[in-house]
């Protein structure tokens, strides 16, 4: 089969992966610049040099045989690393969150910046439009983003899709990232829930990361969706104090500091690995169907390649 793949983030790279490994055709097309989705890594530069932030998921488990066999192969290949902070059973990408997804992606065909709005009957296939694409010759279509995003693609052709995707809502979250002049002189790498935060983290003292002094606040859902149409810029300062207050101490001067609002950050649940219409030649994938974690994501991917035919 041919294969398009929309949305090159966790679910969507290890579904092509695994399409891929059965001898199909996969076209994967990511609205983003580059590898990461929601496992997202934000670079800066500065006048002490180039920061890099993990500003999405903040490290993964694996509890899944098949993942756990995947993330072995990763560790042994580099790209990702135990980070004890976090966890006994904890990993995070390494140099960066997205690393894991760079080597996968770097291995598959994938059209960045392209962003794709409609599906449109090509013969008994599909064929995928965006601004700047027109690509025709599709036996089958696979809907790798956050739930919200889905009904868009898939209301006129699967319309059950749509309405199942419509009833799995995510949480907001805004994040916080900052740079500082001087280590911020608390014991622990990693807040957890702390007033206004759900979480922080010293982003540079995880495994591979080099440079200045780096943390990623998280705050709380409620926090994020009472604030989410606040200026960034309102949102950093409340953050930064925020982030004060959880060390117990005045922080160092920064160096650099932004907010980023992600509008669907941690999915809801639909309950089932994966959604694949036979007839339609549509499937779903991602998160949402199971949980929101990295590790649910890629096992909906590689799921939902197992129920496609001759995969
Ligand atoms: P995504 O990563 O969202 O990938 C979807 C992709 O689709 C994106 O790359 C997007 O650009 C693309 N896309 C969307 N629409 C289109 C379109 N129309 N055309 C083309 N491309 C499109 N998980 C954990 O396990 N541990 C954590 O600590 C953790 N913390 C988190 C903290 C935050 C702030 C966030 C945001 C997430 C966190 N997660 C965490 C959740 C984890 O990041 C996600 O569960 C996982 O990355 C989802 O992968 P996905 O492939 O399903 O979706």
């Amino acid at each position: 089969m041919r294969v398009a793949i929309i949305g090159a983030g966790m679910a969507g790279l290890a579904c092509a992966e695994r399409l891929r490994a059965g001898g199909h055709a996969v076209v994967a097309y990511d609205k983003g610049r580059g590898p990461g989705g929601r496992m997202a890594t934000r670079r800066m530069a500065t006048a002490a040099g180039e920061i890099a932030f993990d500003h999405g998921a903040q490290y993964f488990t694996a509890r899944d045989p098949d993942f756990i066999a995947r993330v072995a192969q990763w560790h042994a290949a580099g790209v990702v690393a135990r980070w004890p902070a976090a966890g006994d059973d904890a990993w995070v990408g390494n140099p960066a969150m997205n690393a894991p997804l760079r080597a996968v992606a770097d291995a598959c065909d994938v059209r960045w910046g392209m962003r794709i709005d409609a599906l449109v009957p090509d013969g008994g296939g599909w064929g995928v439009r965006g601004e700047g694409v027109a690509d025709d010759g599709y036996d089958a279509v696979v809907i790798a983003v956050p739930a919200e995003q889905v009904a868009a693609l898939v209301a006129a052709q699967v319309p059950a899709f749509a309405r199942q995707a419509e009833g799995v809502r995510s949480a907001p979250c805004w994040t916080l990232m900052a740079a500082f002049s001087a280590p911020v002189a608390v014991a622990t790498d990693v807040i957890r829930r702390a007033g206004m935060l759900d979480w922080a983290a010293r982003n540079s003292a995880k495994p591979g990361r080099s440079g200045p002094e780096a943390w990623v606040a998280h705050a709380m859902p409620d926090w994020s969706r009472d604030h989410l149409e606040a200026e960034p810029a309102a949102v950093a300062t409340a953050l930064l104090a925020g982030l004060a207050e959880a060390v117990g101490q005045d922080l160092p001067a920064t160096i650099a500091v932004t907010a980023h609002r992600w509008r669907y950050a941690r999915s809801g649940a639909l309950g089932c690995d994966a959604l694949w219409d036979g007839h339609a030649g549509i499937g779903l994938c991602g998160d949402w169907l199971l949980a929101p974690r990295v590790e649910s994501a890629w096992l909906s991917g590689w799921r939902l390649a197992e129920v496609m035919p001759g995969a």
